[in-house]
């Protein structure tokens, strides 16, 4: 990346790294806390447009405005659930026809006052894993988000918390449209940002990245010491049942998810959390419960045990009570750590890519089959 005065195509701020801002910011002959201030107009106040940014002088703000820009998705549609889930669909600035989808799960103490306040990101326009039960899955793949986009969403519901509940976010996890890990540099350039104190300033400890088990990037995360939580997506505890309903344990099985996640326990010593959707009479009998326990045996590790949200035109249903009660009792029978969440917003389609699909988000590319 050169700065000249003949640049042509005009840059978007917003694709490019903190370091390459530094860079940029080098390259304008500008002190290194000029780029913290545009750092800060970018990624703590949000701003969309050179002439907001009032502490650069107006030399500096006509400069920038001839050879860069500021991209910012925006917002389309919010719902509110009535147990306070507030789901956000946003279009991109490049493309109106693509929509991604945010969701802000606050928790409450028994006298109403806000504890956490959880906001769930999308990485992608799509995904192209095709999970059986997940309808981002059944639109198919468009294409990456920028880090860029991915901070917007956060900063976006950190606006609306401190608005409406008078605190900032709490919680991050990357568990929304897309498959974070198929999207690596700009997934952890974001969780970089959002944890940089000239941004929202979150702990890695808050942010939680999930994947359905790409053992290259857990591997690579490991390597790369990132400090950040991570999920896994496992849904079934065995590879007959894991094939049936992800396609991308075909040919990356639970052995060498296994292998990956004891390489990443061997680097970093932390624990990890597994996310097991309870389908009804499909993996929610007690030989899955002694197959998951099994599983949680590899390394430090706790479960989600998600009740799940039912998508229309997928069979695979929420499970009965009385068989989640069976299966937490084996759970704890062999004393894996396991807690029940339970869906929420189910009346403002809150499950990932429903809300999309149904404002006419089109097909795109997919690795499964049908
Ligand atoms: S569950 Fe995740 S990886 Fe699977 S299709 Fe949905 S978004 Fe993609």
């Amino acid at each position: 990346m050169t700065v000249t005065n003949e640049t042509k195509e005009k840059i978007d701020l917003k694709t490019l790294s903190a370091s390459e801002l530094s860079v940029f910011a080098g390259e304008l002959n500008l002190q290194s806390f000029r780029a913290d201030q545009i750092f800060q107009w970018l990624y703590q106040k949000g701003v969309s447009r050179f002439e907001e940014m009032t502490n650069l002088s107006k030399d500096l703000r006509a400069k920038l405005e001839n050879i860069a820009y500021i991209s910012r998705i925006r917002l389309l549609r919010q719902a509110e659930s009535e147990d306070g889930t507030v789901k956000f669909l946003f279009h991109l600035a490049d493309n109106e026809d693509y929509k991604i989808e945010s969701v802000l799960i606050p928790d409450f103490y028994d006298d109403g006052v806000v504890n956490r306040l959880t906001v769930c990101v999308s990485s992608q326009v799509g995904c192209v894993f095709g999970c059986e039960f997940c309808a981002t899955g059944k639109m198919g793949f468009f294409r990456n988000l920028s880090h860029g986009e991915i901070v917007d969403q956060v900063q976006y519901i950190n606006d609306f918390c401190e608005h409406r509940y008078g605190k900032k976010i709490t919680n991050i996890v990357y568990m929304g449209m897309g498959e974070p890990l198929h999207n690596y540099d700009a997934v952890t350039e974001s969780a970089r940002i959002i944890t940089d104190e000239r941004s929202i300033d979150l702990s890695p400890k808050r942010i939680t990245v999930s994947t359905v088990g790409l053992t290259k990037q857990i591997k690579k995360l490991a390597d790369e010491r990132q400090p950040f939580n991570l999920a896994i997506s496992l849904h079934a505890a065995n590879d007959e049942k894991r094939d049936e309903i992800m396609p991308i344990n075909n040919s990356m099985g639970l052995g060498e998810l296994k292998e990956a996640v004891q390489h990443y326990y061997a680097m970093l010593h932390r624990p990890i959390t597994y996310e097991y959707l309870l389908f009804d009479d499909f993996n929610d009998s007690p030989q899955d419960a002694r197959e998951l326990a099994n599983i949680v045996q590899w390394v430090p590790s706790k479960v989600n045990i998600i009740m799940y949200n039912n998508v229309a035109g997928v069979e695979l249903k929420r499970a009965r009570e009385d068989r989640l009660d069976r299966f937490m009792k084996e759970l704890i029978k062999h004393d894996v750590r396991a807690t029940v969440r339970r869906s929420r917003g189910d009346d403002i389609d809150a499950g990932c890519g429903q809300l999309a699909i149904k404002e006419g988000q089109a097909k795109g590319k997919s690795i499964r089959k049908n």
